[in-house]
């Protein structure tokens, strides 16, 4: 056997070195291959764990091949810490904020960053113990080995020496951040997501590169915890995909917290002095520098494809786009499938488990699956949160198909205004003329719990006008899911309709 460097976190305490436990325990010996494996799977992150579990679940041999840590990026380095720091920082924009709520300002209001970092390394490594264990997984039947996969063939893959041969295979081997050719910007060095959250002492002056999820979510979350952020990015919004209220929102959200926001602007250029790091940034044609302690690169991620042989496999890539995948999940090598971030189409964070079961029922029961029938929704965990599912207009109209919003205001809806949580809206869309859900944005505070309820009915092929119907508590923040169906159903109340209810109730 190879010997194989074993991955670090930092700082070593006690949480991280049960997260490496976990993850990638020191102990941990592969083991023998079997003959022929009913299902490869390379990258233990969230695409291949859930995969591995539920075809070993159902009773296939699995092997599992990860180079790092199980849980890959989402675990580790990405959903899991961010969320756990990004709900401190609104507990203290909330305290900071608390005559809002009728209730006084707490006096000497001190952020404690070390004690936010040590709850977000007990969070991981408490979730870590359910979902990334190394022990659980061997105990449910898969042959989990630690080293880097590459293939051999159409249907073997090498790990640590070891043939493993394959009927089906997964590639999950995910993304890592991308880097920006700014000069100076290497020499300066700067954060990623890949070592912020190994901070122990919080930026005194961060600036953000990119205003996608990471670096809105991550912004946002580091000035509440202390930080002087400004956040610079290329395009003239956040978030280029959403819808323009959506980023507005945020926009002014995320100013008002504080933040130095800088749109339309691009990073020319990082030089040292001292202890400092200045950054030169070009807006429209005005050119400034501001100076900072730390810079976050957050300006999206490229797949991980190398050093695989893919070549062997029969598996084309493109070092940019990742894996070509066709609505079966399947790559040019019919069978190897991939899913998650490594591949070029529906790189979509929320996918993983959509992904898992495409695969399983695909590959392992000769299924027909495909991707493109569901409706997968997706969320950016600032505050408000912005979260939406299918179509956006735009493409609804790009498809030549004519869309009816109905929106409806957060500060119209009774447990918002209760909450002090009135910002943003729920908006549908619907195709002219039906109650057929093409697509819909929710901005609010918990905007990622409130989309649920309306892709499960565009998942389930249930129009707007059966939510009306639906009975829930009140009052809750999702009644404005319910008063959008009602906005429709008013629409259905045609002069003739009214007419006769009008002669029917006068006799
Ligand atoms: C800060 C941040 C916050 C995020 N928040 C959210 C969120 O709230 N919600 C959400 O849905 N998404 C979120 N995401 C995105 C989410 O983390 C990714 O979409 C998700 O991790 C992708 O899963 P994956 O399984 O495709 O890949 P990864 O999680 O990247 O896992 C791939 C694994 O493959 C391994 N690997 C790579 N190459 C090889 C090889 N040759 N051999 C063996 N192993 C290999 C890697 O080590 C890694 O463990 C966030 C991302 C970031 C950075």
């Amino acid at each position: 056997m190879q010997e194989q460097s074993l991955p670090q976190m930092s700082p070593g305490d006690e949480d991280n070195r049960t997260s490496l436990e976990n993850a990638h325990p020191s102990f941990w010996r592969n083991p023998q291959p079997m003959d022929n494996y009913s299902l490869a799977i390379v990258g233990g992150g969230p695409a291949g764990l859930l995969t591995a579990h539920m075809a070993a679940t159902l009773g296939a041999k699995v092997a599992l091949v990860e180079r790092n840590l199980l849980g890959g990026q989402c675990f580790n380095v990405g959903c899991i810490p961010s969320k756990a720091i990004i709900r401190t920082s609104r507990l203290y924009a909330e305290m900071r904020t608390a005559e809002n709520f009728g209730a006084q300002v707490p006096s000497g209001i001190t952020v404690d960053f070390q004690r936010a970092m040590a709850r977000m390394r007990q969070v991981r490594a408490r979730i870590s113990r359910r979902r990334c264990s190394v022990q659980r997984l061997s105990s449910m039947g898969v042959d989990v080995y630690f080293g880097e996969a590459r293939f051999a063939g159409p249907r073997t893959v090498i790990v640590d020496g070891k043939t493993l041969r394959f009927r089906k295979a997964l590639i999950a081997t995910g993304a890592r951040p991308k880097l920006p050719s700014i000069p100076g910007l290497a020499e300066a060095g700067f954060l990623t997501n890949e070592n912020v959250f190994n901070l122990t002492e919080c930026p005194r002056r961060l600036l953000v590169i990119g205003g996608g999820p990471l670096g809105c979510e991550l912004a946002q979350a580091l000035c509440r915890l202390g930080s002087r952020v400004a956040i610079a990015q290329s395009d003239p919004m956040f978030l280029g995909k959403e819808e323009r209220d959506a980023a507005q929102i945020l926009s002014d959200a995320l100013a008002r917290d504080g933040i130095e926001v800088h749109l339309n602007t691009q990073v020319t250029g990082v030089r040292v002095e001292g202890k400092q790091k200045f950054v030169d940034l070009i807006t429209d044609d005005n050119k400034r520098t501001v100076a900072v302690d730390e810079i976050l690169v957050g300006i999206g991620s490229v797949p991980n494809v190398e050093d695989m042989n893919l070549q062997a496999a029969g598996v084309k890539y493109d070092s940019e786009a990742g894996i070509p995948i066709d609505d079966f999940l399947q790559t040019t090598n019919p069978r190897i499938y991939a899913a998650g971030d490594v591949c070029s189409e529906h790189k979509f964070p929320h996918i993983e488990a959509a992904a898992a079961r495409i695969v399983v029922r695909n590959a392992l029961f000769c299924g027909r699956k495909r991707l493109s029938t569901l409706a997968i929704p997706w969320c950016t965990y600032t505050d408000p949160e912005i979260a939406h599912v299918g179509l956006y207009v735009r493409e609804a109209r790009a498809k030549g198909i004519a869309v009816k919003t109905f929106t409806v205001l957060m500060h119209d809806v009774d447990r918002a205004i209760s909450d002090a949580e009135e910002e943003g809206f729920v908006k549908i869309h619907v195709k002219e003329g039906t109650d057929k859900i093409l697509g819909a944005t929710v901005v609010a505070s918990h905007a990622g719990e409130m989309i649920n309820e309306i892709s499960l009915a565009m998942g389930s092929g249930i129009g707007l006008r059966a939510l009306a119907r639906v009975n829930q508590p009140y009052p809750t923040q999702a009644d404005a899911i319910k008063m959008a169906a009602d906005a429709y159903n008013r629409t259905r109340l045609t002069p003739a309709l009214k007419w006769l209810f009008k002669q029917w109730l006068a006799w």
